[in-house]
């Protein structure tokens, strides 16, 4: 009560239950006599890896100039649905990756990169191979900005669409520059002029309209014009971007994709932004560490050495780590192991805060009888830590009313297993299986204990299908 008190003379309305913004809090602090710090799990990491002598910040800055060198540009696709995206990732793997010289095949690793000759000289350009503005956020949210240029697909014949406008938006949260990829020039009524026209309302003006934005139109189907799409992605990044990073230094960078391989473990796929990446080196990425005990590159070569804006598939973590993660190199295996064991802890705290202030919430909802909130509670399996999480992020986007919300209990890499069912009877919740299922014995589980399992393999479906579960979940009014 004396607390009320306090915070009543700040201007503040506070009730004994409601909880406080951060910066009322540290004024209470003070007026009480205490020096009250709140610390992100941002700053908490920083300070974990300084104990341990990596100081992320002063490297940075102590860069020297003479050490940077200029380094390719990091690409991702994003667009509405059918537009063309995967279409695009795939014409552009397909004709511009040394594998099919080398009569190799190329295989998804997350990310992949190509070399274009502009005036004469060989560039290369990094795609990430996961495409939409999903997966962008999502990592993002984790910490990993690795996007430098947004190719924005917009289909010739359709126009812009609201999965246009939302990519163009995270694009510009992220201060990503956007070069625009206006798709399917080869079908019957396309009308690329009229897709130029929308997009300057949204602040994309082309060259020929006096803006400063890259258009071309392509054939992601034909291959018509996507070697120009590449040059213009290298002149965006020449103009408005210094792409350079210091390759003699410890690796850093972040986890594109990762998942569990039958034979081989803990399969990663990284992204280096700085230093260089090498055979051998003890890595922590998020709450999972190994030492590199190969690197393959897109095409299943091995790797003795990964410089900037290079991706490899990295063999040797002791766990899957999650899209998104941030990697650094440990100087030894055991800081490496610490480090990761550290972080494991902190994530269990949070979790474990997390769920004790659900529990709080429905006793005071039960104390006080008032209007309930409903959850809905899911168990997400997906084949690969990236499309988990961009499911995740976009079901949590899902908004109905204040009544009815989502929970993700659990997610998780691989197949849905009898503890994903039983986890699912307990908390009873809908398991998403995004590209994965379950065998007979855990599906006749399901059915025993009147679990439902729902399939999917576009991220758009399954938001559908929530909502419209969601909106079941309300209550008639009376
Ligand atoms: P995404 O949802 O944006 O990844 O779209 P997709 O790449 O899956 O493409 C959606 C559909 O459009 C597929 O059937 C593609 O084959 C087709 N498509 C993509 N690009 C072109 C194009 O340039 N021309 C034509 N005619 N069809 C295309």
């Amino acid at each position: 009560a004396a607390l009320v008190t306090v915070l009543f003379h700040l201007g503040e309305m506070a009730t004994a239950t409601q909880s406080l913004d951060e910066a009322t809090f540290e004024i209470l602090g003070q007026e009480i006599g205490w020096n009250i710090k709140i610390v992100s799990a941002e700053e908490e990491d920083r300070e974990l890896l300084q104990q341990f002598d990596i100081d992320l910040d002063s490297e940075q800055e102590d860069q020297d100039d003479k050490d940077l060198k200029p380094r390719p540009p990091v690409v991702t696709v994003m667009g509405h649905v059918d537009h063309g995206k995967t279409r695009l990732l795939d014409t552009i793997r397909k004709t511009n990756t040394s594998a099919h010289e080398a009569g190799g095949i190329t295989q998804r690793i997350g990310a992949y990169q190509v070399t274009v000759n502009l005036e004469g000289e060989p560039r290369k350009i990094t795609f990430l191979d996961t495409p939409g503005h999903e997966a962008f956020t999502a990592m993002r949210a984790r910490g990993a900005e690795l996007t430098d240029v947004a190719i924005l697909v917009v289909a010739a014949d359709d126009g812009v669409m609201p999965q246009t406008v939302e990519a163009i938006n995270h694009a510009k949260a992220a201060d990503v520059p956007i070069v625009v990829a206006v798709n399917k020039i080869d079908v019957e009524g396309a009308n690329p002029e009229k897709v130029r026209g929308q997009l300057t309302e949204f602040g994309l003006v082309s060259e020929e309209y006096g803006g400063d934005t890259m258009f071309v139109d392509i054939s992601a189907k034909l291959g018509t014009n996507v070697d120009k799409l590449l040059e213009a992605v290298l002149l965006t990044a020449d103009a408005d971007l210094d792409l350079r990073a210091n390759p003699n230094m410890d690796a850093r960078g972040a986890t594109v994709e990762a998942r569990l391989d039958k034979g081989r473990g803990a399969v990663a796929t990284v992204l280096v932004q700085q230093g260089t990446l090498h055979v051998g080196d003890a890595i922590v990425a998020g709450s999972a560490y190994g030492r590199v005990r190969a690197m393959l590159d897109e095409n299943g070569k091995q790797m003795k050495e990964a410089g900037p804006s290079t991706p490899v598939q990295v063999l040797g973590l002791t766990s899957v780590p999650t899209a998104g993660d941030v990697f650094i190199v440990a100087p030894e295996d055991r800081t490496a192991r610490q480090i990761a064991e550290k972080r494991e802890a902190t994530a269990r705290a949070a979790q474990q805060a997390k769920r004790r202030k659900v529990v709080s919430l429905e006793t005071l909802n039960e104390q006080f009888a008032k209007s309930e909130v409903d959850m809905l509670n899911i168990v997400i399996k997906g084949d690969s830590s990236g499309s988990v999480e961009a499911l995740e992020d976009s079901l949590m986007k899902i908004e109905v009313s204040d009544e009815v919300g989502i929970q993700v209990i659990h997610r998780g890499v691989g197949a849905i297993t009898q503890s994903d069912v039983d986890l699912a009877t307990v908390d009873k919740a809908v398991i998403i299986g995004f590209n994965v299922r379950p065998n007979r014995q855990v599906q006749e589980l399901a059915d025993q204990e009147g679990v439902e399992i729902k399939y999917y393999s576009v991220i758009y479906q399954a938001t559908e299908d929530i909502e419209a579960a969601l909106k079941g979940m309300l209550k008639p009014e009376y």
